[in-house]
Order: C-alpha cells, then structure tokens, then sequence
C-alpha cells in the first residue's frame, strides 16, 4: 500500500498517518518526491484496505501496490532516483562511467592507473580490496591495506571510489572508507549482508546474482530499502546461460525492464559479462544504447601483468576512445525516456 499526502500536508498529519502504520505492527516508509510524499507500508502479510487510512487527515490517496517488491518499484516512485555524491549524479541526464582496475594490487599501480583516468574525466573509480575468488588460491585482494590506498586515491584525484564488501565483517571496514559499497553477484543472495548495508546510508552498488531473475535482482534491492536506505545502484554483469563462448551472457533486456518497473538507476558491467576486453567495447555500447544509466568497466595499464580479471580490462587508451563513443551514444539514447 501507498499512501499519498496532500501537497500540503503538515508534519503532524504525516506523523499521525505513519504512528497509524505503527499501531497495526507495520513500517512506514517516506518517500519523498517531487510533487508528492508518499509513504510506503512494508511487513503486511495480505493486501491493506484503502479505508484504514483515506480518511486520515492530509491523505489524498491510498493506492495498492501489486508488486512484491514494493519500495524500489515505479509503483511506489514515480520519478527517477538520482543518487548524488557531492554533484556527481548517478541515475541523472548525463551517463556515469565508473572504471578502474580488478583489484586493488599495490600502491604503484592503483596510483598509475588512478592518475590516468582522473586526467581522463572518470568520475568514480573502482578497485577491489577484497576479491571473492572462484578458487581459493587465486588473489584474495590485499586488504584493508586496499581501502587505504582508495583513500589516498580520492585525496589525490578527487575521484569518489567504489569497493566491494564480501561479508559482514568487511561491510564495515569498506563502509568506513568509500563512497559506494560495492555488493557482488555472488552476495545478490546473502540477506542478512543487504540488511545490514541496508542500516547504513552510504549508496549501494548492487550486482545481480549469477542466475537471479529480474525479480529476486529487485527483491535483493527490496531488502537494502526496508531497512531505510534507498540509496540503490542496480548493476547487470551478465548472468548464467548455456552459452559458453563468454565469461558470461550480458542480458540486455534486463535494462529497459527495470526502467520500466523500478525507479533505481542501473549500470551495466561489460568486463565480468564478457571475460574479453575485445567483446567488453561493442557490450559497452550497447549498453548505453538500451537505456542504461552509465557503466562500470575494469581499466589495467598493464592487463598481462594483472592479478586478477587482466584478459577482461581494456588499456587506458581503448577506454578513452570508449568513453568518447558512449558520450555520443547518449545523446541520442538519454535524449528519450517514456519507461512507463
Ligand atoms: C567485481 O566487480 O569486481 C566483481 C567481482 O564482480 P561480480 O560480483 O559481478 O562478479
Ligand atoms: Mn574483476
């Protein structure tokens, strides 16, 4: 259910609608938007009658909302979310273009690299502290150590910085040191993470899970909106498909269904998609050109020497010519909307 207050309504009138929600063991959820506040009700097992609150001061409306996921749907918002960190815009007009290498591997290359593709424009930059690693004996990542080298990174350049939390244990050291917290694929599923990343208010970057459906995607995100924080970036990266000429299958129609169902922005992730830097330049494009809202994209000066994901990450130089090619590609893909 979805309340709608009237455009003047006061604080008491909403307080007095969200202590109602209270009383019956619910939560209400505000939700401000432009030309309205609305307020979301979570933790009903059936469907809530209209008449429990139409007629509660300040209350314009009380509209059903059909959709098991319910705070991240367009049902519940109707415009955009535009996550902001000190004016760079994620889910704005303009495409957002966040890259940088795997993983965090020491303090020359992450300083390299940094420094070439802040001169490049890049806005926010990734490298994983952490890495959660198909084998054991692959690079686990270096750390905290990592996170601090982020951090040097972003005082240097100015760059935001995003990195991967693989467990609860690291949500709150990564929380400490970046500007998005980074959820992976292989954590889509695990709740008592999303929970917890949930209870903080720094934005989330969410991957979809390996074999997950659009569904349980927008329900993982569900589960970082109930606890309050709705600062929510979606990411595809491919998922699990009988195809096997590719790291994974870049499922494309997942973009403009979740435009259409969900108020969150999303990237698209074409390094883990693919596992092939040739075939990460046309998925980038595409990308763009079916409604994204910017992409995440693994960069390395020295590929062959990397720890991890080298043979996916495209050289600064092939990044650069992107990022040209994607800024033409939205002006024609982000000059039309109309997901509804
Ligand atoms: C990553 O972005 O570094 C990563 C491990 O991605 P994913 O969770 O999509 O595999
Ligand atoms: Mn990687």
């Amino acid at each position: 259910m979805l309340i709608i207050m009237h455009i003047n309504s006061t604080e008491n009138q909403l307080e007095a609608v969200k202590q109602r929600i209270r009383a019956m063991n619910l939560t209400p959820h505000v939700i401000p938007g432009q030309t309205r506040c609305a307020i979301g009700i979570t933790g009903n097992k059936g469907t809530l009658s209209p008449d429990l609150f139409k007629n509660l001061p300040g209350v314009v409306q009380c509209i059903p909302v059909t959709k098991p996921y319910k705070l991240v749907s367009r049902e519940v918002r109707q415009e955009d979310t535009i996550i902001d960190l000190d004016g760079i815009k994620i889910g704005g007009k303009e495409i957002m273009i966040i890259a940088g290498p795997c993983a965090v591997e020491n303090e020359e290359q992450i300083m390299l690299i940094s420094q070439k593709l802040a001169e490049m424009g890049v806005k926010i930059f990734r490298g994983g502290a952490y890495k959660p690693r198909t084998s054991p004996y692959s690079f686990q990542g270096i750390g905290e150590k990592g996170l601090k080298l982020l951090a040097k990174v972003r005082a240097e350049t100015g760059m935001k910085i995003v990195s991967e939390a693989i467990d609860n244990e690291t949500l709150t050291i990564v929380a400490e040191y970046v500007d998005i917290i980074q959820i992976g694929a292989r954590n889509m599923y695990n709740y008592s993470l999303l929970k917890k990343a949930g209870q903080l208010r720094k934005p989330v970057l969410l991957k979809r899970g390996l074999s997950a459906t659009l569904e349980e995607f927008l329900m993982a995100a569900e589960y970082i909106a109930s606890e309050g924080n709705f600062n929510i970036i979606l990411c595809e990266r491919g998922i699990r498909t009988f195809s096997d000429y590719s790291r994974n299958t870049l499922d494309m129609n997942l973009i403009p269904a979740i435009k259409r169902l969900s108020h969150l922005p999303i990237l698209v992730d074409p390094s883990h998609a693919t596992g092939d830097r040739k075939t990460v330049l046309p998925l980038a494009r595409g990308a763009i050109a079916v409604g994204a809202d910017g992409i995440l994209v693994e960069v390395h000066h020295e590929p062959e020497v990397a720890l991890s994901d080298g043979p996916q990450s495209l050289y600064p130089l092939q990044f650069k010519q992107l990022m040209k090619q994607l800024e033409k590609i939205a002006l024609v893909s982000r000059s039309e909307t109309g997901y509804f």
